[in-house]
């Protein structure tokens, strides 16, 4: 099975797709958890990629299309994965479409810009291990410390509110055209993001059953 969660920065797909990646035994493929970890290792790809993730925009496209096509070429990935934060541009899903990688569905998470600058103030990640968080939904049970490898939680600096307004703007304009572009192909389901987090992952699944037949 092969899915593809869409959506604003903070709209909830890496939550969702986390969830329902263990539902089904299938790999999340997340770019953004990917360059971070580069940018912790201090890597080339990190250094370069840095400086378009503290600035809110987005990483050159063949850079993030070489790191996906590495990516997918894993073994844990015959199956079927989740990507949750690739394609954010056009030309990356024209890129995908060139691997021949057909998605079975594209999930479009639905949250106003207002709800998500209102959230993203709570959300946190693990330091260690980038397990994500968030004070009031999804809280640990040490405060500030990771319930999967007991790290201490961080704010990610792109988070800061004038970041968020920003990443919000680069969404509307080179990543939400993707919705007519899935839409046109038979792949787009649109989901309500601002419900709890059970219920969004139960109104996915209920559209994944529908295409599974
Ligand atoms: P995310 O964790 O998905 O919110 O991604 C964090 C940041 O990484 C984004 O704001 C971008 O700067 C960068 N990034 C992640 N995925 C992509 C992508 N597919 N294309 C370009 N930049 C990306």
């Amino acid at each position: 099975m092969k899915l593809m969660f869409l959506g604003a920065p903070g709209a909830g797909k890496g939550t969702q797709a986390e969830v329902v990646a263990k539902n089904h035994s299938i790999p999340t493929i997340s770019t953004g958890a990917l360059l971070r970890t580069a940018m912790k290792e201090g890597t080339e790809l990190g250094i370069k990629a840095k400086s378009f993730i503290d600035a809110g925009n987005l990483v050159p496209d063949d850079v993030v299309i070489g790191i996906i096509k590495e990516r997918l070429a894993e073994d844990d990935c015959k199956n079927g994965f989740i990507l949750d934060g690739f394609p954010r541009t056009v030309p990356q899903a024209e890129a995908l479409d060139a691997m021949n990688i057909n998605m079975d569905l594209v999930i479009s998470i639905e949250v106003s810009d207002e709800a998500i600058i209102k959230r993203m103030s709570g959300r946190r990640l693990c330091g260690e291990c980038g397990a994500s968080y968030h004070t009031v939904y999804i809280p640990t049970k040490v405060e500030g410390i990771c319930d999967v490898c007991g790290g201490k939680l961080i704010m990610r600096a792109d988070d800061k509110p004038e970041t968020v307004i920003s990443r919000l703007g680069v969404y509307h304009e080179q990543t939400e055209p993707l919705k007519d572009y899935y839409s046109a192909r038979g792949k787009l389901v649109l989901v309500d993001g601002t419900d709890t987090i059970e219920n969004i992952t139960a109104e996915i699944e209920k559209k994944l059953e529908a295409v599974e037949g």
